[in-house]
């Protein structure tokens, strides 16, 4: 296996959004039919999860591409020396790989958020990319029981790319447990992306996105999300001492 960059045991790929694009173009043109890839887009949250969780780690450290996702996770990979481009977010990714799915002809399948919000996401998307192909929806609020018919539907239908949006880490778990009966050459959890393309949600402003405030902006707007943002401190604590580790 090679050898990637890691931050805090966490395989980073180092990458700019066009080549992560050019990577899952790889994944899906020479996709042995058995394979899947699985993306996964990193925040500082997971990371700090998976530091204390070796199967977290571990399923990370297996996928096939692994975006830095918040700035976070950008700021502490240049701590350690890691030459990253900048964030490569799960929804810039999704929406970048519609676009280019567009073109190519590659079909599509959401999974995830509430029921009607993958089917406007849908809509949302085929408008904003004419020609692309949907190759069907399902929302996130399935029982375990009712599992085996969501696989069975992807299966039949066939896309290229599967994107799963339940939450991380749960949406990581949930193709590493699928992925090999899917067969779908590119799965990728993409958060809440669903609710924003829908419209259901709203992402912060153009402004904040360039300043690095997205994580403000959504603090502001959802403050359930605060205790899930206390690990960053700590996070921050982690990466000063690996890098402190490094230099000695
Ligand atoms: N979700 C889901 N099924 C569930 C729980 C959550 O489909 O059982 C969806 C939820 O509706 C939302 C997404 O998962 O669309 C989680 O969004 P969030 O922004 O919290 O993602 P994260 O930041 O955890 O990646």
């Amino acid at each position: 296996m090679r050898d990637h960059p890691s931050v805090l045991g966490c395989r980073i790929d180092p990458l700019s959004m066009l080549a992560a694009l050019d990577r899952v173009e790889g994944f899906i043109e020479q996709a042995d039919p058995k394979e899947s890839s699985h993306i996964i887009t990193l925040n500082a949250e997971i990371a700090y999860q998976a530091y204390y969780d070796p199967a977290l780690r571990d399923l990370i450290n297996r996928a096939a591409m692994v975006t830095p996702d918040g700035i976070g996770i950008v700021w502490g990979a240049r701590q350690l020396g890691i030459d990253v481009p900048g964030r490569v977010t799960g929804i810039d990714l999704m929406e970048r790989i519609c676009q280019r799915a567009a073109s190519r002809g590659w079909k599509i399948y959401l999974l995830g958020a509430e029921p009607g919000i993958a089917e406007q996401a849908a809509r949302n998307l085929q408008q904003r990319y004419p020609g692309l192909i949907i190759a069907g929806v399902h929302h996130g609020y399935f029982q375990p029981d009712e599992e085996p018919e969501i696989i069975a539907d992807i299966i039949r239908t066939a896309p290229q790319v599967l994107f799963v949006g339940l939450g991380a880490p749960r949406q990581e778990w949930w193709i590493d447990q699928y992925k090999d009966q899917l067969q779908v050459p590119v799965c990728i959890g993409v958060g809440g992306s669903l609710d924003v393309i829908s419209g259901h949600k709203q992402r912060a402003p153009e402004w904040a996105i360039k300043l690095n405030l997205e994580w403000l902006y959504r603090l502001a707007t959802e403050p359930s999300r605060f205790k899930r943002q206390l690990v960053l401190p700590r996070f921050v604590g982690l990466i000063i001492k690996s890098r402190l580790r490094k230099r000695s």
